[in-house]
C-alpha cells in the first residue's frame, strides 16, 4: 500500500511483518538465510525467484529501511550501505569506468572532495568543478567523456543551493547521470528524483538517524541504475549491519516531525541572530538574504536544520565563541537531536587547501550550527553566551 502524505508514509511503509506477527520489526541478526532444498538455493542464486541469501547482499532490515526511504524520495529502488561515504563512493564507482569524467558542484562534503581529487583519478576517472553561482557557464565545462553530474544541495557547510529543475534539464539535454547528495535536505524537505536525478545519495548518519547513534548510507534511484549499484555493492561489500538498518528504519518513522521542529528552530535562530553586531553574516536557505532564497523556496518544503554564522574577527573569535558555549555540543556530526557547533575550516574541511576553502566560502570565522530539538530559547541563550 502507498500513502500520499509523507507523515503517514513514513510511519506505515514497511517491507512486511515477520511470521511471528510482530508489530514492530524484529532485528534479523543473521549472516545467511536457509533454503528449503537444493533447487530453491539454485533458483535464488540465479535470481529466478526473490529471497534473501546472505546479509552482504540483502537483509529484511535493510529492505525495510530502503522501502521507507524510497517511499519518501519517490525512487523505484535502492541499496543501503555502512556509511554515507560508502554510498557516495558506490554511486560513482558502480556506474562509471576508466576514462569517464564527472562535472561536480565545487561545494562538496570534505570526504567527497577527497574521492574526486585523490581516489578516482587513480583509476582514470577525472572531474571538473563548477561554481553554483555560475551555472550559466557549466555547459563550457562539459567534455566529450563527461558522464555524470554530482551535486549537493544545500551544500555542506556553505548552504549553497542549486536549482534542481535547471539541473534536471541540463542532465537530460546532455545525457548525463545526475547524482544528488540529499543529506542536508532529507527526503522530507526535497525529492531530487522528481526533478530528474537518476541517483540520490544519503548519509543516513545525519537526519535519518537523527540522534547521533549509528552510521549508514543510501543509494536510491531508477531500477536500471540500482541494478548496477547492487551488483557493485554485493561484490565489494559495503553492507550495512542489520542492527543499524533496523534503527534507521525506526528513525524514518519520526523524520517528518523531527524535521518540522529542526527547521522551525533553525529559522527562529537565524532570524534572531541576523544583524547581530558580532556576526558578519547569518546564512540560512529560508532567510531572504540568502543568495539562492528564491530557489530554496521553490524546491524545499522548509529551510533545513543547519545555520551558519560568520563570526567577526576570524579564527580566534570563532574559537572563543565555541569555547564559551555551555550547552551546545562541540562535535563533527550534524542532524542530531542535540544542537551541535562545528568549525569546518579546522575540522571537517581542514584537508582542503586555504584556497580551496575560500572557493567554497569556508572562511576561518565560519561556524556551522546543527540546530537541535531543545527549546529554541535555550539554544539562543547559549549562542548568545558564545558571542559574549
Ligand atoms: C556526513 C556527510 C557525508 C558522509 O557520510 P558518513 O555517514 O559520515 O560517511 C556525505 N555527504 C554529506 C553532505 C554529509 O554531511
Amino acid at each position: 500500500m502507498t500513502y500520499q502524505n509523507p507523515e503517514t508514509s513514513a510511519v506505515r511503509t514497511t517491507a512486511g511483518r515477520s511470521d511471528q506477527r510482530t508489530h514492530s520489526s524484529p532485528i534479523y541478526l543473521t549472516s545467511s538465510f536457509t533454503f528449503d532444498d537444493a533447487e530453491e538455493a539454485r533458483q535464488m542464486f540465479a535470481e529466478e525467484i526473490p529471497g534473501n541469501i546472505y546479509s552482504r547482499y540483502s537483509n529484511p532490515n535493510s529492505d525495510d529501511l530502503i522501502s521507507k526511504v524510497c517511499a519518501a524520495e519517490g525512487t523505484a529502488d535502492g541499496v543501503a550501505t555502512a556509511s554515507g561515504m560508502a554510498a557516495m563512493f558506490g554511486s560513482i564507482a558502480s556506474v562509471l569506468q576508466q576514462g569517464d569524467h564527472i562535472l561536480a558542484a565545487r561545494s562538496l562534503f570534505g570526504s567527497t572532495h577527497q574521492l574526486l581529487t585523490r581516489v578516482f583519478p587513480k583509476w582514470g576517472i577525472t572531474h571538473t568543478y563548477g561554481d553554483i553561482s555560475d551555472i550559466g557557464n557549466w555547459e563550457k565545462l562539459l567534455q566529450p567523456n563527461t558522464k555524470m553530474l554530482f551535486v549537493e544541495t544545500p551544500s555542506n557547510p556553505g548552504l549553497e543551493i542549486i536549482d534542481l529543475e535547471w539541473l534536471g534539464n541540463f542532465a537530460k539535454v546532455h545525457d548525463l547521470i545526475l547524482v544528488v547528495d540529499n543529506c542536508f535536505a532529507t527526503p522530507y524537505l526535497q525529492q531530487p528524483a522528481k526533478f530528474g536525478a537518476h541517483l540520490v545519495t544519503h548519509s543516513a548518519t545525519k537526519y535519518i538517524d537523527g540522534q547521533g547513534r549509528v552510521l549508514g548510507g543510501l543509494i536510491l534511484g531508477t531500477e536500471e541504475l540500482i541494478q548496477e549499484v547492487r551488483f557493485f555493492t554485493r561484490h565489494t561489500g559495503p553492507a550495512i549491519s542489520p542492527f543499524n538498518s533496523w534503527l534507521l528504519a525506526k528513525s524514518m518513522e519520526t523524520l517528518p516531525v523531527r524535521m518540522d521542529r529542526h527547521c522551525e528552530n533553525a529559522l527562529t535562530l537565524a532570524r534572531y541572530f541576523e544583524g547581530n553586531p558580532k556576526v558578519d553574516q547569518v546564512k540560512y536557505p529560508f532567510l531572504p538574504s540568502h543568495p539562492q532564497y528564491e530557489i530554496a523556496k521553490k524546491q524545499m518544503k522548509h529551510g533545513g536544520g543547519i545555520v551558519t554564522l560568520e563570526i567577526k574577527g576570524g579564527l580566534e573569535k570563532a574559537k572563543n565563541f565555541i569555547d564559551r558555549l555551555e550547552m551546545v555540543s562541540i562535535t563533527a556530526n550534524l542532524g542530531d537531536s542535540r544542537t551541535i557547533v562545528t568549525h569546518p575550516a579546522s575540522t571537517t574541511h581542514s584537508k582542503l587547501s586555504p584556497e580551496e576553502r575560500n572557493q567554497v566560502g569556508i572562511t576561518d570565522g565560519l561556524v556551522r550550527i546543527s540546530v537541535g530539538l531543545e527549546h529554541v530559547d535555550d539554544i539562543i541563550k547559549d549562542i548568545e553566551r558564545g558571542l559574549g
